[in-house]
C-alpha cells in the first residue's frame, strides 16, 4: 500500500515566499510543485524550489558534525561538537576579551525562523562587538536610509505592485529575483500586469535584463550613477512646481530643505555622467508625477555601490515629494503579523544611533549592531592585542560574497580557532576547525519572520517540517541554544530549561502594561504558549500579539499558531494599508527629508560628476536557478550550458577584437580572473557582468558538483577599499577593471 501524501509548505529558499506542494513517500520527497491554493503564490515557483528535494538528497551535505584534525576532516559527536566549540571560544574570550571572537551570518540566516528566534540570545552570550553579516554587501544603505527618515531599519516602503498605474525600477530584476526587498513571487506576472491594466514599467539599468526586455521602456545607466539619475528627477519636481506631498504633508521636515540640497544635480549636469539625456530625465520625471499612481524601486544595483545610502534616500524622496508615500499604488509599509513590539500601543519614539562603537582599524561605525564586512579581514589581520582571533560563521560564504577574497582567505587562514553552523564544507567553512551541521531545510519549521515585512500583500504562512529529521539530529536552535548556554556557562542546563528563560525573557519584553490587548499578562501569555517550545512557541507569541493576533483569546477570530496549522496555504491579511502617521519612529514624529548624515556624502557625489568615467567596470547579475552562492551543488540548477561568463557589450568587443567564447584576464586593483567571453547587445559600453556567488575551485571545499560547474569568483575583483562611506556597505557594482585577451579567435 503506498504512503505518498502531500503537504504543503513555503518554499525557504528565497525571498518570495512561494508555497509549494510537497509530495511525499516514506521518508522522501518524490514531487515539488506549486501551491495553487497558496492565496499569495497561486501556484506559481521557480526552478530552484526543486533544489529542496536536491538539496535534502545531497550527499555532500553534512549530516554529523565534523572535526578538521592533522588527519583530515573527523566525523564527532553533536555534544563534543558543542562543547569543544564552547571551550575554545570561552579560552580565546577570556585571553583576550569578547571582542576576539566575530560572529559572519549569511543570507539563508534571515529566510530561518530558528536563527531569527535564538540570534539575539546568542550575540548576548557571546558579548562580542565584533557582528558582520550579509547585509553589508547588499541591503544596508537601504536600511541605513529609511532608519534616518522613518525612525527603523526594516522601515522600508514596498512597492504596491499589484495596484501602481507607473513603476519605475533601478538596479533590480524582479522577473530572475522575485522581488528582493519587495516580497512578491511572480513578479514577471505581476509586472505585465501593470502594462495590461494601462500602466507603464520603465527599467534603469547598466543591463538590458530579464526584466527590462519586459518592461515599457529601459534606459541603460552608467554604474553608481543612480543617485545623480534620481536627485535629477527631484530637481524638475522642484522645478516644474510638480512636488505634492500627499498622505506625508505635515508628517515631514520641510521639504522647501530639500530644494537647495538638490541644486547641484540638475539634469544638464548629471546627464552626460548617466548616460541618460536631459529630455529623457525631464519626460521620465514629468510621467512618474502625472501617473494616477506610481512608485520608485531601487535594489542591489542601487545599493551595493559607491553612493549607496543617498541612492536609497533618493529613491524614497521621489516617491514622497510626488505624493507617493503610503497610498495605495505607491510605496507602502506592509503590517507584519508578526513583529517584535507590536503589542505597544505607542512606539517608542527615539533617535536611531549609529556608531554606538566603531571598528578598530578603519574606525566604521557601527550600525544596528554590525560592522560592515569589508572590514572583517583588517579586524582580524592588523596587529593588536584586541585583533579577531575566533570566528563564528551561520549560513554564511563570505569567501564568495565579500570583497577582496585574496586578503579575506589570508584573514581566515591566521585565525586561532573557527567554528560554523553550515550544510556545507564550503570555500568559507573548510578554514573551521568544526563545523556543525543543521537539519535540512525540508526537515525544519518555516515561517519568514523578516519577509513578511517587506511583502507586497500581508500574508502569514506556516510550515512544520516536510520531513522528519534523524533522531540524533539537534533542531537548529537547539544547536545554537546548546552554544549559547555553553558560552554562559551553564552548559550543564537542559536545553528545554534554557529554553524556559529565554521565552520568559521575550515575554517579559513583549508583554507590559498598557498594550494592544487589555489586561494581558505576562503570567497568562506564559501559561497559553507552555504546550509549545522552541521557535514555534516564540513565534505563535508574537502572531498572538501582533496586529491581525487572536490576543490571546481577546479577538477570537485573530491569528495563532493553531490558526496557521488549520490552513496550511497560508492566510491573506489583504492588500497593503495606510499607516502614516503611527508607524513612524523619530522622535519628532516626522520623517527626516534631510537627515544629516547622508546629506553629508552630497559634497562627495557632486565631486563624481566631473569625475571621467571609468573606461570599463564590473557589475554582478543574477540568474532565475541560483540565489547567491548555496545551490550550486545541486546539478539540476547548474547543469546546462555555463552561466558564469563575462557579458560584454558588442562595441567594446568589436573595440577589442573577442569574439564569444574567448578567454580573457579581468584584473581589478586587488585581483585577477579568468573568464569566457559571452557578447550581447544587452550590455552598456564600457560595463561588463560576472554573476556573484561563483567559484567552486577551492582545495578543500567538498562540494563535488559545484567544483564541476566551478565558475570565477566576482568577489576576487571587487575592492574592500571601495564602499558606499555613510553605511560602509562594499561597492561591488562599479569595481573598475582591466580586460586582456588571452585567446581571441
Ligand atoms: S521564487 Fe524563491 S520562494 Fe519561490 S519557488 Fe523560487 S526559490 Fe522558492
Amino acid at each position: 500500500m503506498s504512503n505518498a501524501r502531500t503537504v504543503y509548505r513555503v518554499c525557504p529558499l528565497c525571498e518570495a515566499t512561494c508555497g509549494i506542494a510537497v509530495q511525499i513517500e516514506g521518508d522522501r520527497i518524490t514531487d515539488i510543485r506549486g501551491d495553487r491554493d497558496d492565496p499569495f503564490s497561486q501556484g506559481y515557483i521557480c526552478p530552484k524550489a526543486y533544489g529542496l528535494k536536491a538539496l535534502h538528497e545531497d550527499p555532500d551535505r553534512l549530516r554529523r558534525p565534523v572535526r578538521r584534525g592533522q588527519d583530515g576532516w573527523q566525523e564527532i559527536a553533536w555534544d563534543e561538537a558543542v562543547g569543544e566549540s564552547v571551550a575554545q571560544l570561552q579560552a580565546i574570550k577570556q585571553r583576550h576579551g569578547n571582542d576576539s571572537v566575530a560572529v559572519y551570518v549569511g543570507n539563508p540566516a534571515v529566510h530561518n525562523l530558528h536563527v531569527m528566534t535564538y540570534l539575539p540570545a546568542f550575540y548576548q552570550a557571546l558579548g562580542t562587538r565584533q557582528r558582520y553579516s550579509a547585509s553589508s554587501v547588499d541591503q544596508l544603505p537601504k536600511m541605513v536610509s529609511v532608519g534616518l527618515m522613518f525612525g527603523g531599519g526594516l522601515l522600508i516602503p514596498i512597492p504596491d505592485i499589484d495596484r501602481t498605474s507607473h513603476m519605475l525600477i533601478l538596479g533590480g530584476n524582479p522577473v530572475v529575483s522575485n522581488g528582493s526587498l519587495m516580497t512578491a513571487p511572480n513578479a514577471r506576472k505581476r509586472l505585465d500586469a501593470i502594462v495590461k491594466r494601462g500602466g507603464k514599467v520603465v527599467v534603469i539599468d547598466p543591463r538590458r535584463t530579464e526584466t527590462a526586455r519586459r518592461a515599457s521602456e529601459h534606459h541603460f545607466i552608467r554604474p553608481g550613477t543612480d543617485a545623480l539619475l534620481l536627485l535629477a528627477m527631484v530637481h524638475v519636481m522642484f522645478d516644474e512646481g510638480l512636488v505634492e506631498l500627499g498622505r506625508a504633508d505635515g508628517l515631514v521636515t520641510d521639504p522647501d530643505r530639500v530644494r537647495p540640497l538638490v541644486a547641484g544635480f540638475s539634469p544638464d549636469r548629471v546627464a552626460d555622467r548617466c548616460g541618460i539625456d536631459r529630455a529623457t530625465i525631464v519626460r521620465l520625471t514629468r510621467e512618474f508625477c502625472a501617473a494616477d499612481s506610481a512608485v520608485c524601486y531601487g535594489r542591489i544595483g542601487t545599493t551595493a555601490q559607491a553612493f549607496g545610502t543617498v541612492a536609497s534616500w533618493a529613491v524614497d524622496l521621489v516617491n514622497i515629494l510626488s505624493g507617493n508615500l503610503d497610498r495605495p499604488g505607491g510605496a507602502m509599509f506592509p503590517r507584519a503579523a508578526a513583529v517584535r513590539g507590536s503589542h505597544r500601543k505607542q512606539h517608542k519614539k527615539k533617535s536611531l544611533r549609529f556608531g554606538r562603537w566603531h571598528s578598530r582599524v578603519q574606525g566604521f561605525a557601527e550600525m544596528f549592531g554590525e560592522l560592515p564586512v569589508v572590514t572583517l579581514a583588517d579586524e582580524i589581520l592588523s596587529p593588536g592585542a584586541d585583533r579577531v582571533r575566533a570566528l563564528v560563521t551561520l549560513a554564511g560564504n563570505p569567501l564568495l560574497s565579500a570583497p577582496n577574497v585574496g586578503k579575506l582567505q589570508r584573514a581566515l587562514d591566521s585565525l586561532d580557532f573557527m567554528v560554523s553552523i553550515d550544510l556545507y564544507r564550503n570555500e568559507t567553512t573548510r578554514y573551521a576547525d568544526i563545523i556543525i551541521p543543521p537539519p535540512s531545510p525540508a526537515e525544519r519549521y518555516s515561517y519568514d519572520l523578516a519577509f513578511y515585512r517587506l511583502s507586497v500583500r500581508d500574508v502569514a504562512k506556516f510550515s512544520a517540517p516536510a520531513l522528519a529529521k534523524p533522531a540524533d539530529q539537534p533542531d537548529e536552535w537547539e544547536i545554537m541554544l546548546g552554544l549559547t548556554k555553553g558560552l554562559m556557562g551553564q552548559a550543564d542546563v537542559p536545553v528545554d530549561a534554557a529554553d524556559e528563560f529565554f521565552i520568559g525573557q521575550l515575554v517579559g519584553a513583549e508583554v507590559g502594561d498598557g498594550g494592544r490587548w487589555d489586561g494581558l499578562t505576562a503570567q497568562e501569555a506564559l501559561e497559553a504558549l507552555s504546550h509549545r517550545r522552541g521557535p514555534a512557541r516564540m513565534l505563535d507569541l508574537l502572531l498572538r500579539l501582533g496586529p491581525y493576533g487572536d490576543g490571546f483569546g481577546r479577538n477570537p477570530d485573530g491569528l495563532s499558531l493553531r490558526k496557521l496549522e488549520d490552513n496550511p496555504h497560508g492566510i491573506d491579511l489583504g492588500p497593503l494599508k495606510p499607516q502614516l502617521p503611527d508607524i513612524l519612529r523619530n522622535p519628532d514624529g516626522l520623517i527626516d527629508l534631510q537627515p544629516e548624515l547622508i546629506v553629508a556624502d552630497l559634497d562627495r557625489l557632486r565631486a563624481s560628476i566631473a569625475e571621467a568615467p571609468n573606461s570599463i567596470v564590473i557589475i554582478g547579475r543574477r540568474h532565475l536557478r541560483s540565489n547567491n552562492s548555496w545551490m550550486h551543488n545541486l546539478e539540476p540548477l547548474v547543469k546546462g550550458p555555463d552561466r558564469c561568463t563575462l557579458l560584454m557589450s558588442t562595441a567594446d568587443a568589436e573595440r577589442l577584437g573577442l569574439s564569444d567564447a574567448d578567454r580573457v584576464r579581468v584584473s581589478s586593483r586587488v585581483g585577477a580572473v579568468t573568464a569566457s567571453v559571452q557578447v550581447t547587445p544587452d550590455l552598456m559600453p564600457g560595463v561588463v557582468s560576472l554573476p556573484h556567488g561563483w567559484g567552486h575551485d577551492a582545495e578543500g571545499a567538498s562540494m563535488r558538483v559545484a567544483r564541476e560547474y566551478s565558475g570565477v569568483n566576482v568577489n576576487v575583483l571587487s575592492d574592500d577599499q571601495a564602499f558606499d562611506v555613510p553605511s560602509g556597505n562594499a561597492a561591488l557594482n562599479g569595481v573598475p577593471v582591466t580586460i586582456e585577451p588571452i585567446s581571441a579567435r
